[in-house]
């Protein structure tokens, strides 16, 4: 069986577990999960992220406050620009000491962690290893950033988008546009065009 220190996003915690009031800061790059997010919005398997925060050991367990920053990948859903930048969650989980206490939480208990964590948000809330000696982020890793990929990307927030009838890029064209002509109109301006052509026709003989 695979010992908890041997996953790659394992923390040793153990010099602060049971000892409230303690604290341990964590700074390091933990390789992005696997399963966040897809071809147009996520981030791969395998990249960087980057955790800064802390465990603080509290009465019955550690809560984790950081911050992760991954490289997210995606495609504007408006003008189809690939999208490449660092993405920055503000996380805090709660990994209690008593593990039934996890799946509990996890399951409606929500007033119970509120309690505990003295916020109004409703925490996340993972299992430490049986000795309390390593947290193991993987899990927090995925659910925080599976839980905040965007829907809808933009390469910035007032993204213009394409033509919808030519496929320009409007953000690159900013005076782009079509004359529209009114189809009772359509018919005159086709005349017209005629009616140019034949002049032009005659001053060039
Ligand atoms: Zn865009
Ligand atoms: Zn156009």
């Amino acid at each position: 069986m695979a010992r908890p220190e041997d996953s790659q996003w394992a923390i040793p915690v153990g010099q602060i577990s049971a000892r409230p009031g303690m604290s341990k800061p964590v700074d390091g790059d933990f390789p992005a999960p696997s399963g966040i997010g897809d071809n147009i919005v996520g981030v791969r398997e395998g990249d960087s992220v980057r955790v800064h925060g802390s465990f603080d050991s509290i009465a019955d367990g550690l809560v984790f406050m950081g911050r992760f920053t991954a490289p997210m990948h995606a495609e504007c859903t408006r003008c189809l620009k690939p999208i490449d930048r660092d993405w920055d969650l503000d996380v805090t989980a709660f990994f209690p000491y008593d593990s039934s206490q996890a799946a509990d939480t996890r399951h409606g208990k929500h007033g119970e962690v509120d309690i505990v964590a003295g916020e109004d948000e409703a925490e996340d809330t993972y299992p430490l290893s049986h000795d309390g000696g390593f947290a193991d982020i993987e899990a927090l890793l995925r659910d925080t950033m599976v839980e905040h990929l965007p829907l809808q990307p933009l390469c910035r927030p007032d993204c213009k988008g394409l033509c919808s009838q030519c496929g320009v890029n409007l953000n690159d064209n900013p005076g782009h546009h079509h004359d529209v002509i009114d189809n009772r109109f359509a018919a005159l301006a086709g005349l017209k065009a005629q009616l140019d052509e034949e002049a032009q026709a005659k001053k060039s003989d």
